[in-house]
C-alpha cells in the first residue's frame, strides 16, 4: 500500500531559524513541547517492497534518515547499502538539493529531475562528488504532465508550476535563460492502487486545472509557507513579499484557504511552514482559523497511509 511520511515540515531556515529571535522562534526554544521545532521539509514515500523514494533532499537529511527506520542501511544487504531507491527533485532550491551532497560516500543514486534542474546541478563543482565512480549517479529526466513509474506500482506525475531557477544560478554577465513553466519548479502527484496524494509545497498561483486535480485526490499537501503576503517583508528590510517569491499566503480574500474553499473531497494539509507563520503556535488565533476552515498543519513525522 502506498504510504508517505514527512520527516520535516519547515520552509527554508527550519524552525526555529538559527538567526531569528522573533517571539515564535524564541518561544519554541523555551517551550518546545508547546511549539515544536521543525526540520526542513522532507517527504519519503514507498509502496510494498520496492524501496523508498525521497522527494528532494533537505539540508537536514542526515538526521531525517537516522530518525526513520525505513531509511536505514541493513547488514543483511552488505556493508554499504541504502533502501533509498530514488530521489525526485521538484526544483533546484538549496533546501531541495543540499541533502544530495550528504549522500555521497560513493553510494549509487538515481535522481529524477527536469533537464534544467540537472544542468544547474551539473554546473556546480560540489556535485561532482556524486560522480566519482562510473554509474554512481543516474539521472532520469522528468517533465511536467508526463507520468513516470517508480517501484513496482507507483505512478508519479510532475505538476507544472510557474517558477524560476534559484538566485544562485544567476550570473551578472549572462542572466539565466528564460524557462517554460515547469522546467524549474514542479509539484508531484503520486498515485497507486487508486489512491492519490498531491505534493505542492510551492504554489505561485492556483489554476482551475490545479483545483480539479486537487479534487481528484484523497489528500493534498499544500504550500503553507506564509500566513500573509507582508509577513516576511516585516522581519527584515529588503526581504520580499510572499507572492513575489512564489508563495500564495494562507489568509486574505485571495489566499489559499479562500481559493481552495470549494475543494471538499481531499484531506487538506499545509506543509512547508516558514518560521514567521503564526500558525506554528497551536494556541494562535490563526491556527484556529485554518482548522475551522478544514485544514491541518502537518507536524514533523506526519504519515499518510
Ligand atoms: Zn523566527
Amino acid at each position: 500500500l502506498l504510504s508517505l511520511k514527512l520527516l520535516g515540515t519547515a520552509a527554508g531556515g527550519g524552525f526555529p531559524q538559527w538567526n531569528c529571535a522573533c517571539p515564535l522562534c524564541n518561544r519554541s526554544r523555551q517551550s518546545p513541547s508547546k511549539i515544536p521545532a521543525r526540520l526542513h521539509l522532507q517527504a519519503v514515500f514507498s509502496s510494498g517492497g520496492s524501496g523508498q523514494f525521497l522527494i528532494n533532499a533537505s539540508p537536514d537529511l542526515k538526521f531525517q534518515i537516522e530518525s526513520e527506520p525505513a531509511l536505514k542501511p541493513s547488514s543483511s544487504r552488505g556493508k554499504r547499502n541504502t533502501p533509498i531507491a530514488g530521489i525526485i527533485l521538484t526544483g533546484a532550491d538549496l533546501d531541495q538539493v543540499l541533502g544530495l551532497l550528504l549522500l555521497r560516500e560513493f553510494q549509487p543514486l538515481r535522481v529524477f529531475s527536469t533537464a534544467a534542474v540537472r544542468r544547474v546541478l551539473e554546473a556546480n563543482p560540489f556535485f561532482r562528488m556524486l560522480q566519482r565512480l562510473p554509474g554512481q549517479l543516474t539521472w532520469v529526466e522528468i517533465a511536467g504532465g508526463q507520468p513516470f513509474q517508480v517501484g513496482e506500482s507507483i505512478l508519479c506525475t510532475p505538476i507544472t508550476m510557474k517558477g524560476s531557477l534559484p538566485y544562485y544560478t544567476r550570473n551578472s554577465a549572462d542572466e539565466s535563460p528564460s524557462l517554460e513553466d515547469g522546467e524549474a519548479c514542479l509539484g508531484l502527484l503520486i498515485e497507486s492502487e487508486g489512491r492519490r496524494i498531491a505534493y505542492t509545497p510551492s504554489l505561485p498561483d492556483i489554476t482551475d486545472d490545479l483545483k480539479s486535480l486537487y479534487e481528484s485526490c484523497d489528500t493534498i499537501l499544500v504550500d503553507g509557507t506564509f500566513w500573509s503576503d507582508a509577513e516576511l517583508s516585516q522581519t527584515q528590510a529588503g526581504t520580499p513579499r510572499a507572492r513575489d517569491i512564489g508563495h500564495i499566503p494562507m489568509s486574505g480574500e485571495d489566499g489559499s484557504v479562500a481559493q481552495l474553499k470549494s475543494i471538499t473531497r481531499p484531506q487538506k494539509i499545509f506543509i512547508h511552514i516558514n518560521n514567521t507563520n503564526p500558525v506554528l503556535d497551536p494556541e494562535s488565533l490563526e491556527r484556529k482559523t485554518i482548522e475551522d476552515a478544514g485544514w491541518q498543519i502537518a507536524p514533523d513525522g506526519w504519515q499518510w497511509r
